[in-house]
């Protein structure tokens, strides 16, 4: 799929090199930051329909979608003040940074099944962070500002609208199944 926009184009074809080289997930996520911190270093090439917030909810742009669904690629736009539930990915992500800032918050799972927080970290233009089943991918992520829109761009290393994966109440870890589809799918 050729979106016609030259900059996502490069890297998606940059992506589908990689991948098709049969690496480990450790090397997807090594080289795939490195093409990643590439695209998001300069914020001058998504188009304003895949940069739209909304008012009430983030939103998740499907901006391309391997055809054999190794890896996607999202627009996530923040609203002000937005925020996620706590919830994993069950694959392999990475974000990176475009516009304004995202602050998350990882948990890790206790034996009981219960969370504890683990760290927290705000990610600036530019910055490229990774989540994986392999280091733990439970998180929350919320926009940093409460007065304008932050974007991320994320890869997942599936057609992550399709994913089956959960959502944890932070006070009981207690999970829900959830499938996140797409804003524009
Ligand atoms: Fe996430």
């Amino acid at each position: 799929m050729n979106t016609g926009i030259a900059k996502l184009d490069d890297f998606t074809a940059r992506f589908t090199t990689l991948v098709g080289q049969a690496p480990t997930e450790a090397d997807i996520v090594h080289h795939g930051a490195q093409l990643l911190r590439g695209l998001v270093s300069a914020d001058d090439w998504l188009p304003p329909h895949f940069a739209a917030p909304d008012p009430q909810r983030y939103r998740q742009y499907l901006l391309y979608c391997d055809p054999d669904a190794r890896f996607s690629v999202v627009s996530f736009v923040w609203g002000p003040g937005q925020k996620t539930p706590v919830h994993d990915h069950q694959v392999w992500g990475l974000i990176g940074m475009l516009r304004g800032a995202e602050d998350e918050t990882r948990y890790i799972s206790r034996a009981d099944g219960t969370l504890e927080a683990a760290g927290q970290a705000r990610l600036l233009p530019g910055q490229v962070a990774a989540v994986s089943p392999a280091t733990g991918d439970i998180h929350q992520v919320a926009n940093a500002f409460a007065d304008r829109v932050s974007i991320s761009v994320h890869v997942y290393g599936a057609d992550i609208g399709t994913v089956s994966r959960f959502t944890y109440d932070a006070a009981t870890g207690q999970q829900k199944a959830f499938v996140s589809g797409y804003t524009n799918v």
